[in-house]
C-alpha cells in the first residue's frame, strides 16, 4: 500500500443510508454511505487521504471548476461474485488513463498504485453496498476537480480527488437490446489537438446538445463522425464503436480524438485470440453503407464500462435507413459480451488476469 495511505483517516457515518432494491436499480441515482476524498496544494502535492460520510461539498463560488472546466472523471465497476468476492475490472487503466487525462488539463498526477488503493479501501468500507442480483454492479466515479478560488485563467494551485460510489442495475433495463443510432453530420466531438482522448466533463458538455436532438428524432445515440471531414467514424455517443464487416471488425484507431476505452481494448485482445480479424483503421461512413448494400455489414456494437458491449439494431444518415442484422444482437456481440461480463463477474475464468478480487 502506498505510504500516504498508511495515514488513512476513516469517519463513518453515523446515518447509514436504507439501501435501494437491487431489482430495482436504474443508473447513478443513488450512492453508498461513504467517500474517498484527497486534497493537493502546491508546495504539498496530494496530502490528506480520508473516507468520510458521502455528502456535500464545501466549495468556494470562485472555484475554477466552476468557471473554467478543470475536471476530470473515471469510471469502473466492481461485481459480485457468486462466491461472494467483489471483481474490479482492470483498475490500474484507469489510473494509467486519469493521468494521461490530467496531462491534457493541467492536473498533477497521482501515484497509479495510490489511485487504485484508493478505490480499493472505499469499496471495501461500503463492500456490503455492491448489489448481487443479476447484471447489477457497484459503479465507481473517481474524480478531480480544481478548487483554487480565483478567476484569472491558468491552472488551479489546489484540487480534490474524490471516489464515489453507486449501486447500478444493467445499463439498458430491458436487457440487450439494440439501439437506433443517429449518424452525426452537424456537431462534432473532437478534432486532432482537441481533447477526445482524454476522460473529462467537457466533453460530455458539449456532446448534450447533440445527444438531445437524437432523442427528438427517436434515436438513443449519436455515431460521432470525424472532426474534419464529418466522413471517418469515431464513437458512438460515449463509447467506443465497432463494425463488423465481411467478417472482420473495425474500430477507430487511437490517434487523438476517440476515447482509448478499457472494454475496447479487452473486446480487441479476445476477439483477436478467437482468431478474429481486428483492424484499426480509419473508415469512413460511405464504406459502412456501401458494405450494408452488398449484404456485407454483419454486425455494430458499441464498447463501454456502463453497458459493456450495447448492439446497434438501426443506424439513420442523411435520410438513409438501414437495419442491421434484422434489428436483432449478432453473435459476435452476443458472445463478446458474454465473455466480458463473465470475466468481470467471475462466472468465467479470467485468462489475462484482469481481475482483481476483494
Ligand atoms: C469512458 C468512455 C468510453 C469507454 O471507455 P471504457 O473504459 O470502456 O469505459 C468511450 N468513449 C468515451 C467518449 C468515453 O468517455
Amino acid at each position: 500500500m502506498d505510504d500516504l495511505l498508511k495515514d488513512l483517516a476513516i469517519t463513518k457515518t453515523q446515518t447509514p443510508k436504507q439501501r435501494p432494491d437491487p431489482k430495482g436499480l436504474g443508473f447513478g441515482e443513488v450512492f453508498t454511505d461513504h467517500m474517498f476524498v484527497m486534497d493537493y496544494d502546491e508546495g504539498r502535492g496530494w496530502h490528506d487521504p480520508r473516507i468520510l460520510p458521502y455528502g456535500p461539498l464545501p466549495l468556494d463560488p470562485a472555484a475554477a471548476v466552476l468557471h473554467y472546466a478543470q475536471e476530470m472523471f473515471e469510471g469502473l465497476k466492481t461485481y459480485r461474485a457468486a462466491d461472494g468476492d467483489l471483481r474490479l475490472f482492470r483498475p490500474g487503466m484507469n489510473a494509467k488513463r486519469t493521468n494521461i487525462t490530467n496531462d491534457r488539463i493541467c492536473i498533477p498526477s497521482i501515484n497509479e498504485q495510490l489511485y487504485v488503493d484508493a478505490i480499493k479501501t472505499l469499496v471495501e468500507v461500503d463492500r456490503d453496498w455492491a448489489p448481487d442480483y443479476p447484471g447489477t454492479s457497484l459503479y465507481i466515479r473517481p474524480f478531480i476537480i480544481a478548487t483554487e478560488a480565483f478567476l484569472g485563467v491558468r491552472p488551479a494551485n489546489s484540487y480534490k480527488f474524490i471516489i464515489i460510489l453507486s449501486p447500478v442495475g444493467p445499463y439498458y433495463k430491458g436487457g440487450l437490446q439494440p439501439t437506433k443510432i443517429y449518424v452525426e453530420d452537424k456537431y462534432v466531438r473532437s478534432v486532432e489537438g482537441l481533447t477526445g482522448y482524454a476522460k473529462i466533463g467537457g466533453n460530455y458538455a458539449i456532446s448534450l446538445k447533440s445527444q438531445v436532438e437524437a432523442h427528438e428524432k427517436g434515436y438513443t445515440q449519436v455515431l460521432w463522425l470525424d472532426g474534419r471531414e464529418r466522413r471517418y467514424v469515431e464513437e458512438i455517443g460515449t463509447s467506443n464503436a465497432f463494425f463488423v464487416m465481411n467478417g472482420e471488425v473495425f474500430t477507430a484507431p487511437l490517434l487523438g480524438t476517440v476515447l482509448p476505452g478499457i472494454t475496447r481494448d479487452s473486446a480487441i485482445r479476445i476477439l483477436l485470440d478467437c482468431g478474429v480479424r481486428v483492424r484499426e483503421e480509419r473508415f469512413t461512413i460511405d464504406e459502412v453503407y456501401a458494405a450494408h448494400g452488398r449484404g456485407e455489414l454483419d454486425e455494430v456494437f458499441a464498447s463501454g464500462t456502463a453497458a459493456v458491449i450495447s448492439p446497434v439494431g438501426e443506424m439513420l444518415w442523411k435520410e438513409q435507413r438501414i437495419v442491421i442484422n434484422g434489428g436483432e444482437i449478432g453473435p459476435l456481440s452476443q458472445s463478446l459480451y458474454d465473455t466480458i461480463t463473465g470475466i468481470q463477474s467471475g462466472r468465467l475464468p479470467d485468462p489475462y488476469g484482469w481481475t482483481v478480487t476483494l
